[in-house]
């Protein structure tokens, strides 16, 4: 049972403000990247205890300040309640926290393009171009149908289906989730982000592609060596995408509280 805390122990957050900064700015750049639109969510794993992590309350991402942001546990449960209201699928970002230590952001969301290649299973997600070169050969699909049954509403509202979604996530970078979305997971925030807007990119770019004739992929060595290149060019599209997002100033709206 959760507990507010008494004196003298752990405040809310107790997180690096520069950190939660980051992932308000991270909500705003995927809303304005056509990632997220009302739905979708971005977590970061907290910098001080690595058993938990920072999510917004139920909100739509672009709204998000710092004074919304919370720290959860890996059961998937808030820290401190505070009676908000929190994303029924958090469970998608606890569980893959706990199934990989090495990763350190997770993003969620329903980019359209993304969504035809997980309901035709014989055409793969697989990087097109350098700017994808992060995809696999072949994308994993998860099947809810295979943890859930044949009737659920298609949500990870739960640890067993969060655990389920990590699993077929694998090692890898992004799992596609049929007739859903898919999330993407990443060692820090901003390469996160990097892969959730270009792998909408690829998606729109294969289909079209798809469209002209017979696709030449990116093999797997110019996969690596693109992704390799692109690791040390993050922090330049993360500037352009957060003046877009946040202003030139990169000023946030609402009340610090790391
Ligand atoms: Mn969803």
């Amino acid at each position: 049972m959760l507990r507010r805390p008494s004196q003298g122990e752990l405040p809310p957050l107790d997180a690096d403000a520069a950190l939660v900064e980051e992932l308000v700015a991270a909500n705003r750049i995927l809303f304005h990247q056509g990632v997220v639109d009302g739905f979708g969510h971005v977590s970061v794993r907290h910098d001080k205890h690595r058993d938990r992590f920072l999510l917004a309350r139920s909100m739509a991402p672009a709204l998000v300040t710092s004074a919304d942001i919370m720290a959860f546990a890996l059961d998937g449960e808030p820290i401190l309640p505070e009676g908000r209201a929190v994303y029924v699928e958090r469970f998608i970002h606890s569980e893959i926290y706990r199934a990989r230590p090495d990763v350190h952001a997770v993003i969620h969301s329903h980019s359209p393009s993304v969504i035809p290649f997980g309901v035709v299973k014989r055409v793969p997600l697989r990087a097109i171009y350098h700017m994808a070169g992060f995809l696999r050969a072949s994308t994993p699909i998860f099947e809810i149908r295979s943890a859930a049954g044949p009737a659920s509403d298609m949500l990870i509202r739960d640890r067993k289906l969060g655990a389920a979604l990590a699993r077929a996530l694998g090692a890898g970078p992004v799992v596609l989730m049929r007739g859903h979305g898919s999330t993407a997971a990443a060692g820090n925030l901003r390469q996160a982000v990097f892969r959730a807007v270009y792998t909408e990119v690829n998606a729109r770019l294969q289909m079209e592609a798809m469209r002209l004739g017979r696709v030449t992929y990116l093999n797997d060595e110019e996969a690596a060596n693109a992704t390799a290149t692109n690791s040390r060019q993050v922090d330049r599209a993360w500037e352009l995408w957060k003046m877009v997002a946040c202003g030139a100033d990169g000023a946030l709206a609402g009340n610090p509280r790391g």
